[in-house]
């Protein structure tokens, strides 16, 4: 076995230099180190288990259990800074190691994919989408030399066995996370505008050409807007994430909520099967209860699989009132957000280019505020060449943001006080709503 620096790929120079100033500077006790860093994965197959390994700077401990609808196995670690590239873990039943290849042709593997990544400061997951009902043999680190190996290993179960393995999952995921207590609002002058870059952490969303992954691209475009409207000195603006970090769909509209937001953009990017490489351009998304075609509903029910590809516990959605003033405020809610939506698509196509169908509607969780205009902004696809050109681009995301930015300006242009969203209406539906959000 090679030593644990030698393994390292000549493209992780940035990780290389900064070890390099970390053992220079390594006198000093430091109080919070680096993360460790995992520099490969891979699955094999042993028998009738299935065990995915992570080569790891050094060992961490990990807490494993399992999920149902869909069947997973969660492995929670403390943050562990993974350099390697999400498409690893994309069917990964293909990519398991060629030497087992021969010896195992009759065994299928348990793992039809994982993902990897940063769940919270301080914490990152293994999350890995199962084959079958499965059963935990063990989840171990070992040090091996220069490096150290962490190894779950899985072997097939009953499906009553898994199911109630998955219930005591749900229980210990459900009482590891205590609800996190809602910061205080703090009162401003200025317009609330709430910017949600999409996905994060072990959630990448879609993976698309030349490697490109929807965190980033969301989180970058996100950046650069969330610059130019502070710099307009007009908004209070806030980022539900600011780095790779998951963050749960309904707290990211808890966020908009809190802050009494007037306006909630959401930034995504989609990525579509080889087959339609051709497919291009932006598309500005509305909430409805009824999508407003077949590909938007696609896409809604995709991108509400968050918090699920992330490996979290499916939640029963919070209670909805059904009152005549709760469908007021929504309506009127929908009312601000189609215009904003048909403004945003105008000043996206003088820089950009917009999908043949732009306008379109679905069931986004992220999207039901009932008093939040909320719009959900699909920059392009990822599976398309020429969009990935654009969002790769400094200069167009430079431009682009400017006219999302004009946009902005506009819809809070058009609205004189008399006709914001009715601020009395909406504290009276709060003061109706006891608890709960
Ligand atoms: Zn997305």
């Amino acid at each position: 076995m090679v030593s644990f620096l030698a393994a390292i790929p000549l493209n992780r120079i940035a990780f290389g230099a900064g070890l390099a100033f970390a053992l220079a500077s390594g006198a000093a006790v430091r109080a919070d180190p680096a993360p460790p860093v995992a520099i490969s994965a891979h699955v094999q197959i042993t028998g009738r288990d299935t065990r995915l390994s992570f080569i790891l700077q050094s060992c961490v401990p990990s807490e494993p259990y399992l999920l149902q609808n869909p069947s997973r196995a969660i492995v929670d670690l403390p943050e562990v800074n993974f350099q390697i590239d999400p498409a690893e873990g994309l069917s990964s039943a293909a990519r398991r190691d060629k030497r087992q290849e021969h010896a195992s042709a009759e065994t299928p593997s348990l793992i039809a994919s994982y993902r990897f990544g940063r769940l919270a400061p301080g914490k990152s997951r293994i999350v890995v989408d199962l084959t079958g009902p499965a059963a935990i043999v063990s989840s171990t680190c070992a040090a091996i030399p220069g490096a150290a190996e962490l190894t779950l290993v899985l072997t097939p179960s009953s499906e009553a066995a898994f199911k109630a393995a998955a219930r005591a999952g749900a229980a210990r995921q459900a009482q590891a996370e205590p609800a996190p207590p809602p910061p205080p609002a703090p009162a401003s002058e200025k317009p609330v505008v709430v910017i949600d870059p999409g996905h994060g952490g072990v959630d990448t969303g879609a993976l698309g050409r030349n490697h490109a992954i929807e965190k980033n691209v969301t989180l970058a475009f996100a950046k650069t807007l969330a610059d130019k409207l502070r710099a307009s000195d007009r908004y209070r603006v806030v980022l539900t994430r600011d780095d790779d970090v998951f963050v749960p769909l309904g707290e990211r509209v808890r966020i908009a909520r809190r802050l009494n937001a007037a306006l909630f953009v959401s930034v995504h990017a989609d990525a579509l099967a080889s087959n339609s490489a051709e497919v291009t351009g932006a598309t500005v998304y509305t909430v409805s209860d009824r999508a407003s075609d077949a590909e938007a509903a696609r896409i809604a029910e995709h991108e509400n699989m968050a918090d699920s590809a992330a490996g979290e516990e499916a939640k029963e959605n919070a209670n909805d009132v059904n009152d005549i003033l709760f469908d007021l405020t929504r309506r009127e809610t929908r009312a601000f957000s189609h215009v904003f939506a048909r403004s945003l698509t105008e000043y996206f196509k003088v820089a950009g280019r917009l999908n043949k169908n732009p306008r379109r509607s679905a069931g986004f969780v992220v999207l039901k505020a009932p008093d939040v205009p909320s719009v959900l902004l699909e920059l392009g696809y990822l599976s398309n060449a020429a969009d990935v050109a654009d969002l790769d681009s400094a200069d167009w995301r430079d431009k682009e943001t400017s006219q999302v930015a004009k946009a902005i300006e506009a819809f809070f242009a058009q609205q004189k006080p008399e006709t914001q969203p009715a601020a009395a209406a909406n504290a009276a539906l709060k003061a109706t709503q006891t608890g709960g959000n």
